[in-house]
């Protein structure tokens, strides 16, 4: 499981995550909404340590991330350390942040070759099957230029797979893509969902949302204003912000 204990982000005065607390079970799909500059990137960017928490720590399958639990305080990791554990944790960003001088294939092979997970031969063959079944078997060959905004986004995803990652985050995958685009980077995405890839997501898909999360995570002003399964998140909302931020994106 990933568990975010007590996160607590700011910069300078700015409380940008107030004392968030999350637990996604393996296997489970989390969705999380929020208006813009509530939190949801940064909480993301917390998970993978790409930002440091002022108070709070993460753990995947009970190993923390970042830090070092000795008695009741925590101590910062070595950086290698960090960096065996955010192999574990996959990114796929809203724009793509492909390598432009690498091909399709080694762009998926690169980081199993650079982790030492695997050796050139062997981790093209796993980019070759992973690029099968984002849809682009036949693409292997392009350079990022050469793709669409949704092929790219897709070889993303098959490039966040190739390390086997216990969890994918997804921040907003969709957003800087023409809308008839969108559709085939859902499909891929829905058909992780449902092999039982650990995944979460940022989203404003909300007809997405309630077709594959198992829950939803309405946040507003780096707190989870509420949390629950679509059916009630999203048609019974409890609190007021949920209901106007939803009035809004509906
Ligand atoms: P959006 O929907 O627009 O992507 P978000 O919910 O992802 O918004 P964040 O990107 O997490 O929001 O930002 C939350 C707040 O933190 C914003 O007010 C932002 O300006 C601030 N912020 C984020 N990163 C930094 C930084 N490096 N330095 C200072 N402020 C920051
Ligand atoms: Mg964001």
């Amino acid at each position: 499981a990933l568990e975010v204990h007590g996160v607590h982000k700011w910069y300078g005065a700015h409380r940008v995550l107030d004392g968030v607390d999350l637990t996604v079970r393996p296997g489970e799909v989390t969705v999380i909404l929020g208006p813009s500059g509530s939190g949801k990137s940064t909480l993301l960017r917390v998970i993978n340590h790409l930002e440091k928490p002022e108070i709070g720590y993460v753990s995947v399958n009970d190993e923390l991330i970042g830090v070092r639990r000795q008695g009741d305080r925590l101590k910062e990791l070595s950086e290698r350390a960090i960096l065996t554990q955010r192999s574990r944790i996959g990114f796929v960003f809203q724009n793509f942040n492909l390598f432009p001088h690498l091909t399709v294939l080694d762009n998926v092979a690169a980081a199993p070759v650079a982790t030492g997970k695997l050796g050139k031969a062997q981790a093209q063959d796993l980019a070759r099957e992973l690029l099968g079944r984002v849809g682009l078997a036949d693409r292997t060959g392009a350079y990022p230029r050469q793709l669409s905004g949704g092929q790219q986004q897709r070889v993303a995803i098959a490039r966040a797979l190739a390390l086997r990652p216990g969890v994918i985050l997804f921040d907003e995958p969709t957003s800087a893509l023409d809308p008839e685009l969108v559709g085939e980077v859902l499909a891929v995405i829905k058909d992780l969902a449902t092999s039982g890839t650990t995944l979460v997501i940022v989203t404003h898909e909300i007809g997405f949302a309630r077709e594959i999360a198992d829950r939803v995570v309405f946040i507003d002003g780096g707190r989870i204003v509420e949390q629950g399964p679509p059916s009630e998140v999203l048609d019974r909302p409890r609190h007021e912000r949920t209901r106007d931020f939803l009035s809004k994106v509906l």
